[in-house]
């Protein structure tokens, strides 16, 4: 039988994207473990959750049994703007890498946010705008998520205030403006506009802010506002929820040409864009209908997998969100500085805790110099500069596809390039110049935050 050729890019039709989206908790054997309450220590109800995010974005958060969810027609009309994206074949990189692996990536740069984030915040400006809010409030480190939101709200014409780490917000006045540029109120954070921005400003004079510090601003807004909740751009449920129109995507693209992985590889923040690709396929081997390794890529100065405790702890240093169970550091631990701003989250999806914790899927962590050396060994050959989040998914592809070299095994390899690195620049001058370091936290420092975990 001739083999089907294979493009370089797997390109589906629009009436090939899933119409919904596929929620893996409905076929897990063992659920990720409910939020809690910080008060009560009771799992949160609807009613709890209610104050703070949209009603319906709340009824997914808490669904563990619906497996198919209708993506609205609306939200899949702003998806093909920009997708269905492409599944690339690395043609070029196979081949400058001597391997007989067959390497694909999955490509979520393709829109001016320039990362996966838009496939959530247009679902979540969706339902705010369904509920008949007025705007939304939400926090941005790196600026990636906060740039996804404001082009969804703009979408929407819902009012859309982002609280940006006060360094960020000076260091990375490009996104800044696209977020102004969009229509977005963007305030750096910790600032004036809060009760806890002037308590964390009069205790810290001169602070560049923190994530943590950020979610509290814009929670303390979201509720003290009549019309506003919160948004959230990873770790929680909902996200990866949205987020399986990668994988769904993915899957298609594959079955059309008869290609099974072996390999599935992702980087992992909070989850979202990896537990969105994995999606179909680890309901698949949850089932027992196919067998994939499935690798999480973490930075070796954040490494919540690698290193973390599976354990409930708080989603913010403000201790003000819910409690969920997860692979955490602390959430007061500071990761070093380090340039994939998307991936210095303390914590991990619950989804994806369990399935580690149930020895379903692998991760491993890399330091941030091999990983530029891998982001610049791809953008020379396939042409597309990297997010230097996306590069550490690509840095682990190319080590297994080394090492199939070695073996001469002709393995199939998926990961998930989620952006690219256009707003980077400095972190790409540092690794040009040779001046770029790779900070690891001691095991005294990982377990000096680790003690400080809420008991439950
Ligand atoms: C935010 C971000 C990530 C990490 O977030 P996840 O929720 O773990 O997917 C990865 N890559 C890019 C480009 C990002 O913007």
């Amino acid at each position: 039988m001739e083999e089907k050729k294979i493009p370089y890019k797997i390109y589906l039709e629009e009436d090939e994207m899933p119409k919904s989206w596929y929620n893996l908790r409905a076929d897990m054997i063992n659920k990720p473990a409910p939020l809690l309450n910080p008060a009560t220590k009771q799992p949160m109800t609807a009613e709890d959750l209610a104050p703070v995010f949209c009603d319906e974005l709340i009824q997914q958060e808490l669904d563990d049994t619906t497996p198919f969810i209708p993506i609205p027609e609306e939200i899949r009309d702003f998806y093909k703007m920009y997708r269905p994206s492409p599944l690339v074949r690395a043609y070029c990189l196979e081949k400058k890498l001597q391997t007989p692996a067959k390497i694909y990536y999955k490509f979520e740069g393709n829109n001016t946010s320039g990362s996966h984030k838009l496939n959530s915040a247009i679902a979540q400006a969706y339902y705010a705008k369904k509920q008949g809010l007025k705007g939304v409030t939400t926090e941005t480190g790196a600026g990636q998520w906060g740039t996804a939101l404001s082009m969804a709200c703009s979408y929407f014409d819902l009012d859309c205030k982002v609280y940006m780490v006060k360094v960020s917000y000076e260091q990375k006045p490009f996104r800044r403006e696209v977020m102004r540029t969009y229509g977005a109120s963007v305030v750096p954070s910790p600032s004036e506009t809060t009760d806890i921005g002037k308590k964390i400003l009069a205790d810290h004079p001169g602070t560049t802010g923190s994530l943590g510090c950020a979610i509290s601003e814009a929670v303390e807004v979201a509720t003290k506002n009549p019309g506003y909740r919160y948004v959230l751009g990873s770790v929680l449920n909902q996200v990866m929820l949205h987020q399986s129109v990668i994988g769904l995507e993915t899957k298609t693209a594959l079955d059309k040409y008869g290609i099974k992985p072996d390999i599935i590889i992702g980087c992992a923040g909070g989850g979202s864009n990896l537990g969105g690709l994995i999606a179909p396929f680890m309901g698949e081997k949850i089932k027992g209908k196919a067998d994939y390794r499935i690798i999480a890529v973490e930075p070796a100065s954040c490494p919540s997998f690698t290193r973390g405790t599976y354990a409930y702890d708080f989603c913010d240093t403000g201790m003000i969100c819910p409690l969920a169970k997860m692979y955490t550091l602390g959430s007061g631990f500071i990761p070093s500085a380090n340039h994939a701003g998307g991936l210095r989250f303390h914590g991990m999806s619950s989804t994806l805790s369990q399935l580690y914790d149930d020895k379903l899927m692998e991760a491993v962590s890399v330091e941030q110099t091999e990983v530029f050396e891998a982001a610049e060994r791809f953008a020379r050959v396939e042409g597309i500069l990297p997010a230097p989040e996306s590069s550490h998914a690509i840095k682990v592809a190319i080590d297994e596809a080394l090492k199939c070299k070695e073996t001469g095994e002709e393995k199939t390899i998926v990961f998930g390039l989620t952006g690219t690195g256009y707003f980077d620049m400095f972190a790409y001058e540092k690794f040009n110049d040779g001046k770029m370091s790779d900070e690891i936290p001691t095991d005294e420092e990982i377990a000096a935050s680790i003690a400080t975990l809420p008991q439950i």
